[in-house]
């Protein structure tokens, strides 16, 4: 630093999963890139979230579409990254009739296809501990798989960085970014394009330009459990509660119905935006969230009557006493009222990329293709 002229085809500014993906989608067409980040190491949603990589469930159309190109690419590139994959499928739990009905009506879609509708009294073929005495049905989605992100993405940018040639420069800001140039706390990068992956970050780079979309920001509380028994075979468990938060299921007609039951009957549960995720790590701990508060500024704060909330949802769907919590913390997403993520385009050069729903796992890969193949034409 300062780089030579044209240094770079591409500089990506962000090195959370958003911009990974750039960098891969641009490095394996054999561009030169380099990968700039605040921060030492990846500390933002992308190593705080599930690493669960969730296709059914995602809004039907482009946003299911991408989820399934970018679950394709997560199990090639986490071959060749040697980053492993902890749990494949996903196992959604109806404890209601009216979530039943709405696990059926998912099925009638295209995006039930591969899926299957799971009686109660056969989930003990995926795994024992459920308590399934007490559900109304379980549907199995084949396609999902589960890394640990704290661990994945340091591998990722490994790979990128020693497989592919990508170039990171971390602990160092971008203040602008208006290629050919951006000039960053340690000097000026030359590079041809640019795309800027911020995060929750809406005012260092293009702030305008991102004010325009009227994005707020996401906390949510995640915990590590140790229970005292977890059958390895279960894959990812989500319940009734998941089912009018993801919009693939969401928006199934009986959904409106379902909401209404939980609103009288989980209440608090649903106005702190709780639901529930539980995946399993390799050494046998599960991570288990979450929930959605929204603000411009998220405050720093994990009241332990949310936690409460998320481990009084796990206790109705795992048998066993409530586990033990080994650790907590909170991650923030940025989020919209009216889009799951945006490109814009303030110049032939340039593009900013958001991820604005907690979507960024399971649709990032998908997303940087396209946005590479446009740039690139
Ligand atoms: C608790 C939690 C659970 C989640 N669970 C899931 C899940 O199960 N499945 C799923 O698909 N998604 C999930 N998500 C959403 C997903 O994690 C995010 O959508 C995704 O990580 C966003 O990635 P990103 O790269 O855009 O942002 P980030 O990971 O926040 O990375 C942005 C990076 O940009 C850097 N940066 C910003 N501005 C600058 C600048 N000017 N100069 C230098 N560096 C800069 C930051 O330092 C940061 O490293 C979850 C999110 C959270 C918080």
């Amino acid at each position: 630093m300062p780089t030579s002229s044209r240094a770079f085809d591409l500089a990506v500014v962000g090195a959370g999963i958003c911009g990974l993906a750039h960098a891969l989608a641009a490095a394996s067409r054999g561009k030169r890139v380099v990968v700039v980040d605040r921060d030492a190491q990846a500390n933002g949603a992308s190593i705080r979230n599930f690493g669960f990589i969730t296709v059914t469930g995602q809004q039907e159309g482009e946003c299911w579409r991408r989820a399934m190109r970018s679950r394709d690419i997560w199990r090639d590139v986490a071959g060749k990254a040697d980053i492993p994959v902890l749990q494949k499928g996903l196992l959604t739990i109806a404890r209601r009739p009216l979530a039943r009905a709405v696990l059926e009506e998912f099925l009638a879609t295209e995006m039930g296809r591969e899926c299957r509708l799971v009686e109660p009294g056969n989930l003990a073929a995926y795994g024992e501990g459920l308590r399934s005495e007490t559900f109304a049905a379980a549907l199995y989605s084949p396609h999902e798989i589960r890394v640990e992100s704290r661990e994945a993405i340091p591998k990722l940018a490994a790979y990128l960085a020693e497989q592919l040639g990508v170039v990171f420069l971390r602990e160092t800001v971008v203040h602008s970014a208006t290629p050919p140039r951006l000039e960053t706390s340690r000097g000026t990068i030359e590079a041809e394009t640019a795309v800027v992956c911020p995060g929750d970050d809406f005012h260092t780079l293009h702030p305008e330009r991102i004010a325009a979309y009227g994005l707020t920001r996401c906390k949510l509380h995640m915990m590590r459990v140790k229970p005292a028994h977890f059958d390895a075979r279960l894959p990812a468990l989500m319940s009734d509660l998941g089912l009018v938060r993801y919009l693939g299921y969401a928006e199934r007609p009986t959904a409106a119905a379902l909401k209404r039951q939980l609103e009288s009957e989980q209440g608090a549960h649903l106005s702190n935006g709780v639901h529930l995720i539980v995946v399993r790590s390799a050494d046998g701990s599960l991570v288990v969230g979450d929930s959605h508060h929204y603000a411009p500024t998220p405050d720093p704060f994990a009241p332990e009557s949310v936690d409460a909330l998320i481990l009084d949802e796990y206790v109705r769907i795992l048998a066993g006493p409530e586990p033990e919590v080994v650790e907590r913390w909170t991650g923030t997403y940025a989020s919209a009222s009216d889009r799951l993520m945006l490109v814009d385009r303030p110049s032939d050069a340039l593009r900013i990329v958001l991820i604005t729903s907690g979507t960024g796992a399971s649709t990032s890969f998908a997303i940087a293709e396209e946005v590479i193949g446009e740039l690139y034409g």
